[in-house]
């Protein structure tokens, strides 16, 4: 088992080590037990299976009572610890180290450093977030305008715009794409087997046609194509001078961009020193393929998507996103995932995985970006990354009324933090 919701991961350790078992993450966290998390095998787990990731850092940074950024530890006692982490939380802890880092900065500027600076500085290396690797300098960037690429060791303005940092795909990732092309048989299936009873989902004769047509148009245009893996992706950069879509989804990422963003605007953009690795950098490198792969359609029922923009009343700001396609006038979003769950039957967890997923992520983003259009409903296009296998699922925003609640809260708990962010963009 690599990846599993934290539920099933504790019923792993009761199982595997001991039935007292405790699941420990930040700091008076109420830790939530449909979280989905990946597994690291540290060097007492042995070599991990294959997609696994090893884990050769601190696990703790309080033994038995708090775990190095980025992690969440299932323990037990006279038992080896269970590690585990998720995208979510390495972008947090990377985000973490890099605060803790400026403020180091600022205050070895001040003050000579002494021996005693450098050992912590020295320990906080190693409490770094695991699967990644340093980029070489110069650094690589891309114009969001014009497109061009350069080299640069800082970002340059170009065309009046801060331009895009990326990365060259791993040697790793680059055989797994290459594996991936020569064995891939896109293949569209219809949406009920794996939407039936998730939340937005709708039921309703003419979007369930519309899908039908994109999903069928497309297998036709995926497998046409002569496809070659990508040779970059872009970097992602959590630092932004707005407000976007993706930040209204959760609480955790909304609270860590809205306590920073006005200290983002007023910062020069930095350029990101790590990429990803593994199961990580594939999902980024897979985006990237996809995007080249979307660009290249010559159809007219297919575009690229356009930008929305959505008036959020409850916290007073706007915000704005762009889904990735278009298809006959409808927006889409295209998701990957390592599989379906009806993929592997034998792996259970996959179905808690994806209903979370759809939870937390698909239905909300979907939600977000029908409040900046005049349809009803969009398509979210899920594709498989092990299989190429696809489904085209028309959505509603049903998912909106829980997050308003959210918003209301968080009106109210980050009104300072709101005000400020809401002075800047008055300012422009
Ligand atoms: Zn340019």
């Amino acid at each position: 088992m690599i990846e599993a919701t934290l539920n099933e991961w504790k019923k792993w350790y009761a199982e595997n080590r001991t039935e007292e078992c405790r699941a420990i993450g930040k700091k008076r966290e109420e830790l939530d037990d449909d979280e989905v998390f990946i597994r690291l095998w540290n060097t007492q787990d042995g070599k991990p299976p294959e997609g696994g990731e090893s884990f050769n850092a601190k696990a703790w940074k309080k033994p038995g009572s708090t775990p190095a950024p980025g992690l969440v530890i299932v323990t037990g006692k006279g038992e080896p610890p269970l590690i585990l982490t998720n995208q979510k939380r390495r972008e947090e802890a990377a985000e973490e180290t890099k605060k803790w880092e400026q403020q180091k900065s600022k205050k070895a500027s001040k003050a000579k450093k002494t021996d005693a600076d450098k050992n912590e500085s020295d320990e906080k290396a190693k409490k770094e977030p695991p699967a990644s690797r340093y980029l070489k300098k110069p650094y690589q960037w891309r114009c969001r305008d014009c497109g061009e690429e350069f080299d640069a060791t800082k970002p340059k303005v170009h065309c009046k715009r801060n331009p895009r940092q990326r990365a060259e795909v791993s040697r790793d990732s680059t055989k797994w794409f290459n594996q991936f092309l020569e064995e891939v048989k896109w293949t569209y299936m219809p949406h009920r087997e794996i939407s039936t009873g998730l939340i937005g989902v709708i039921d309703d004769e003419k979007a369930d046609a519309l899908a039908k047509e994109a999903g069928e148009s497309l297998e036709k245009i995926l497998n046409g194509e002569e496809m070659t893996a990508p040779k970059y992706f872009d970097l992602y950069n959590e630092r932004t001078r707005y407000l976007r879509v993706s930040d209204l989804k959760e609480h955790s990422k909304f609270k860590r961009v809205i306590n920073r963003i006005a200290g983002w605007r007023e910062a020069k953009q930095k350029p990101v020193s790590k990429a990803p690795l593994g199961v990580i950098e594939i999902g980024h490198a897979f985006d990237e393929f996809l995007e080249g792969t979307f660009e290249n359609i010559q159809s007219d029922d297919w575009a690229k998507g356009e930008r929305v923009r959505f008036d959020c009343e409850e916290l007073g700001v706007i915000v704005g996103g762009t889904p990735d396609l278009n298809f006959k006038g409808v927006p889409v979003e295209t998701k990957t995932l390592r599989v379906f769950p009806h993929e592997v039957p034998e792996d259970k967890n996959q179905k808690a995985i994806f209903k979370y997923k759809w939870k937390k992520n698909y239905a909300k983003q979907a939600a977000l970006y029908l409040q900046g259009v005049d349809n009803e409903f969009m398509l979210l296009l899920l594709i498989s990354r092990e299989s190429g296998a696809f489904t085209v699922v028309p959505v509603d925003d049903e998912a909106m009324a829980a997050m308003q609640e959210n918003w209301v809260v968080w009106a109210e708990d980050y009104e300072k933090q709101l005000d400020a962010y809401k002075k800047l963009i008055d300012e422009e």
